[in-house]
């Protein structure tokens, strides 16, 4: 098509496009009227059918997690859209056993220890020399580097969680996390640096999360896309802080004060004159799982990706009474928010632009797995955005609506548009400390180099408590309370909904692609 005639064709085809909410009898083809006209059954079947006990936690590779795989794709097929599994092999290893034997003291496997071993099946034995390396940070943009070139093949690391800047105001990001606070970093930069065993240092206000929740997550089996054994060290595990504190003292090491000297730039890694001996039995297996992927086509070859995981934490046959980890919150009303706003903009009339894949990941509770999976064999130029949905608010209306992650790039003015246009506030997401950007599974996109956002409904609720806070902070996340409940009202679903949707509109109408703003807080790779 030539330049004047494409010109014409946008022309006309705005027109449409501002003229669509006034086409169709049935208010069918306004996006925001149909997500008014969502019921309750709508709003409630999703959610509810995917946390329930018969699906076991839905974790990967189980029935349960292959029953919401179905129960996505017979969604998408249902709304007309062509769907499809995306088939990926997973290792799990599981620890039977392990000792952790630190300076002649046994920590309790559990109890004050957890970890995975990714060294391969059966019996395995490692020791090393202890070796405090501070944060575990090498992170140029910032100019910190907390391993200054020494050798630590061989050690174990004992590091912190977070990054300086949650001590420091005025360094890094202050309070928010960047990716370099994350585990998973520390883990990447111990492997380059050829340590045995990366061992992190557990503190409730410094992880966001309680010991209980490492312990939930770490304690079963591990999984891993085989393209990241290669990247990680054979054990990496996390130390409560009390426990490590008590080992120290028993060599007259001051754990504050290497806190103290972790602070500072000139940081070096400090040799604990210890050993830390590790050994174990492991089983180790492969497995399949699945993302499901529905596409709506446009015209210019490029799509934005709308995500929800859909697995959560299986169950546990260990533990006494309910053993299910229902994931209703997380991540059954994400799934819903996916599930609806793929129903409302499929019925959308007309050619699109761009066009949309709905993606229903996998293993996102393993460590963002599905969604690394995906991105990775996808063009990022293909893509100009990730819109996830992620633990989406269940309750009342909220005033307000966040876009976590929008702020590295002009999704933010997207976002702010779409919050105006609602007659919405646009109120960044509270806990920063928490860096949940780098926790779902809008982060492996935004790794890939493509803008990605964490869409919602606000926190705060009408009557101005933030259940989502209470959710995130001591609630029920990843715990087994994380059940449905009936009395929900699911206006903050519907209305996350609604913010997606709009959201979808201004991208399909926008002249530009969205691009970073300056630098982000994470490499892209
Ligand atoms: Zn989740």
């Amino acid at each position: 098509m030539k330049r004047g005639k494409a010109k014409r064709f946008k022309a006309v085809a705005l027109a449409l496009l501002l003229l669509a909410p006034w086409v169709g009898g049935d208010g069918g083809a306004d996006p925001q009227r149909r997500c008014e006209r969502l019921t309750r059954g709508e709003l409630q079947s999703v959610v509810e059918f995917l946390s329930s006990d018969e699906l076991e936690g839905r974790a990967p590779g189980t029935r349960g997690g292959a029953l919401a795989e179905k129960f996505m794709h017979a969604w998408f097929q249902g709304l007309g859209l062509h769907s499809r599994f995306q088939p990926f092999t997973l290792r799990g290893f599981r620890l039977d056993e392990l000792r952790l034997n630190a300076a002649g003291r046994e920590l309790a496997f559990g109890e004050e220890a957890v970890g995975s071993w990714t060294g391969g099946g059966g019996e395995f034995r490692l020791e090393g020399g202890a070796v405090f390396a501070g944060f575990g940070i090498r992170a140029p943009r910032w100019d910190w580097d907390d391993f200054k070139g020494a050798d630590l093949r061989g050690k174990v690391l004992l590091v912190r969680v977070n990054d300086p800047g949650s001590f420091l105001p005025g360094i890094f990001m202050g309070r928010a996390l960047t990716y370099y606070g994350r585990w998973t970093c520390k883990v990447e930069e111990a492997a380059r640096a050829g340590a045995a065993a990366v061992l992190l240092i557990h503190t409730t206000p410094s992880a966001g999360y309680g010991w209980e929740v490492v312990r939930n997550s770490w304690s079963g089996e591990e999984l891993y896309l085989p393209s990241d054994l290669e990247k990680g060290p054979a054990f990496r595990g996390w130390v409560r802080e009390d426990a490590l504190r008590a080992l120290l003292r028993g060599r007259r090491i001051d754990l504050d004060s290497l806190y103290r000297r972790s602070l500072r730039r000139d940081f070096r890694p400090v040799d604990l004159g210890f050993t830390v001996r590790l050994s174990g039995r492991c089983r180790s297996r492969e497995l399949q799982a699945r993302n499901v992927v529905a596409e709506v086509p446009g015209s210019s070859g490029r799509s934005v990706v709308f995500s929800a995981h859909i697995d959560h934490l299986g169950r546990d046959e260990h533990r006494e009474g309910d053993g299910i980890f229902n994931g209703a919150i997380d991540n059954g009303s994400a799934a819903a928010a996916l599930a609806l706003t793929a129903k409302v903009l499929s019925a959308a009339a007309g050619e699109r632009r761009l066009g949309l894949t709905f993606l229903a990941c996998q293993a996102e509770e393993a460590g963002l797995l599905g969604s690394k999976h995906f991105a990775a064999g996808a063009d990022p130029d293909a893509i100009v955005a990730t819109v996830n949905f992620e633990s989406t608010p269940v309750w009342e209306r909220s005033p307000d609506m966040f876009a976590e992650g929008a702020q590295y790039s002009t999704l933010e003015e997207e976002a702010r548009a779409v919050a105006s246009g609602l007659g919405l506030n646009y109120v960044p997401f509270s806990m920063p400390e928490l860096g949940l950007f780098f926790r779902s599974d809008q982060f492996p996109f935004a790794r890939a180099g493509i803008p990605a956002v964490w869409l919602s409904a606000g926190e705060r609720t009408a009557s101005g408590r933030n259940r989502l806070g209470e959710f995130f902070q001591g609630g029920a996340y990843h715990t087994v309370g994380d059940e449905f409940d009936p009395g929900w009202e699911l206006e903050g679903l519907r209305q996350t909904v609604e913010i997606a949707v709009a959201l979808a509109g201004r991208l399909e109408a926008a002249r530009e692609r969205p691009r970073w703003k300056g630098q982000p807080p994470f490499p892209i790779r």
